[in-house]
């Protein structure tokens, strides 16, 4: 730790997916002073790496302290209330999430094309940061390890078996293009970040090794409250940490404070949507549409009769058909989060997610004060289309396990994969916050680089994606 900071040339907020493959890349370089500012606890701090080390479980429960819940509604009509939860300490969500770590379609980098992020561009940086050992020629050596699960038991055994038998293949990589033998319909091993049982995301494989260099700090326990503007320019942040309120100074200022973190900082910091932060009693720097079209997966939980693997990841195998991924979890979700199962029920559950979802929510802030959390509401039943393609997701689950489990009925839910909140976008586009560059329009010296600059959902869970948008970034940002 150091007392006194007074000035870097890159400070990053949030020590989370993005935030920790950045801080790695930028202060690689010992002339570039880096401070990282991370609201949640260091790792060197009792009993956080043992959480965030155990990949068997997401250390997600009531009483974690390294997970913040948010309130949402995830249906209007009618109105049903959820929680999502962001991952608070080094690594971020990524430190305590569920080790899917699959990259991206080639689809997801189509469609309206950013410059700079075609397919092809992404491949290298989605190289970089891996190590596969199941498919060594698939990446570069990277930080973080990569392997699937070979031998099913339990609730995965009993799936894989099922969809055997209703003659879908088998695809050899995820990770793969999805042409050929690992062309949908089909079912894989998810490429995980968990070997041996041992989770190793972004802030423990990028950040945490680099953490000894002279050039690097990381202040763990200091809440970010808003961007200090002069001018139109980013020159700081205010902080609130152990010493208290400090002010930190930086030529550039970079967000890598996820989906609702950096949405509310921008807002807070007199960046979105023009009337609603004057509502709010927030000065306008940039009237940008920060918030306005959030992603994520909706998913449909259904209980099983299967019994509950103990020792695994939670999710080893996908099921990829009709626009849908359907999940065998292999425990029950109370004992998943470590909370305890004694004397309540407890079954592994299948999880049928929409991946390519129409319906997009919002993040909207509330108050000017940073403690009160954003308005967030994911809409999922906004598109009927979405709800008719989960439906028939369930349906096909169902007439898969036919002969073999019993189903309960569907549930709302959603994966956690919340991003899209200051998406990315070439000139002219009305939805774009930051550039291409991941610079926000209009504002200098300031960046977003985190799930939230994804202009769309992937097709896959997003974790890869954005540690591989950490890499992407380090170029723009130095
Ligand atoms: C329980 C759970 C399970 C998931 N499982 C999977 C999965 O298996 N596969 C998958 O692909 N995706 C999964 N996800 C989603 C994935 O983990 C996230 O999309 C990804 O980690 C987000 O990365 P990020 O860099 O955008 O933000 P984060 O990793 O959330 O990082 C943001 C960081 O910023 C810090 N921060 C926020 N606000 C401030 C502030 N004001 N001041 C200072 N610091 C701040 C936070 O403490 C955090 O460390 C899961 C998510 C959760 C929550």
């Amino acid at each position: 730790m150091v007392d006194h900071i007074t000035h870097s040339d890159v400070l990053i907020v949030g020590a989370g997916s993005a935030g920790s493959v950045l801080a790695e890349r930028l202060s690689a370089d010992p002339a570039r002073r880096v401070t990282v500012v991370e609201a949640g606890p260091g790792p060197g701090e009792p009993g956080v790496r043992e959480l965030t080390h155990n990949g068997l479980q997401l250390p997600i429960g009531g009483a974690s302290p390294l997970a913040r819940r948010y309130p949402t509604r995830l249906t209007d009509d009618p109105q049903r209330g959820a929680e999502i939860v962001r991952g608070v300490t080094v690594g971020g969500s990524g430190a305590v999430n569920g080790g899917y770590f699959c990259r991206a379609l080639p689809a997801d980098f189509e469609g309206p094309a950013v410059p700079g992020w075609s397919w092809l561009d992404v491949q290298p940086h989605y190289r970089a940061i891996e190590t596969d050992l199941d498919f060594p020629d698939r990446a570069d050596g990277g930080p973080i390890s990569i392997r699937r699960t070979s031998e099913f038991v339990g609730s995965t055994a009993a799936f894989v078996d099922a969809v055997r038998a209703a003659d879908l293949r088998w695809l050899p990589d995820l990770n793969a293009e999805p042409v050929g033998e690992n062309a949908p319909p089909g079912i894989g091993a998810v490429p995980l970040n968990i070997v041996d049982g041992v989770r190793s995301g972004p802030g423990a494989a990028f950040l945490e090794p680099a953490a000894n260099r002279p050039n690097l700090t990381v202040l763990p326990r200091t809440r970010v409250l808003r961007v200090r503007m002069s001018a139109g320019r980013a020159v700081g942040v205010d902080t609130l940490g152990p010493t208290g309120l400090v002010t930190l100074t930086a030529d550039r200022v970079v967000l890598s404070a996820g989906a609702i973190g950096s949405a509310q900082l921008l807002m807070l910091s007199g960046i979105g949507p023009a009337a609603a932060l004057r509502a709010a009693g927030i000065s306008v720097v940039a009237d940008l549409p920060v918030g306005q079209r959030t992603w994520d997966h909706p998913e449909w939980v259904l209980a099983t009769t299967w019994a509950v693997a103990p020792q695994r990841p939670v999710l080893e195998v996908v099921l990829v058909a009709e626009g849908v991924e359907i999940r065998p979890y292999t425990g029950g979700f109370i004992a998943m989060v470590g909370d305890g199962t004694l004397g309540r029920p407890d079954w592994p559950h299948l999880g049928v997610a929409l991946m390519s979802p129409r319906a997009h929510g919002r993040v909207a802030l509330l108050s000017a004060d940073p403690a009160v959390p954003p308005l967030i509401e994911h809409r999922y039943d906004s598109e009927p289309g979405d709800v008719a393609a989960l439906r028939r997701g369930c349906d096909l689950a169902a007439e898969i396990l036919s002969t073999t489990t019993k189903l309960g009925e569907p549930m709302w839910s959603t994966s956690q994969h919340l991003c899209g909140s200051a998406p990315m976008g070439a000139d002219g586009d009305e939805h774009a916050v930051v550039d291409p560059r991941c610079r926000v329009r209009g504002v200098e010296n300031l960046w977003v680089v985190d799930g939230s600059v994804l202009p769309r959902i992937t097709g896959r869970g997003p974790h890869a994606t954005i540690a591989m948008i950490g890499h992407r970034a380090a170029e723009f940002v130095a």
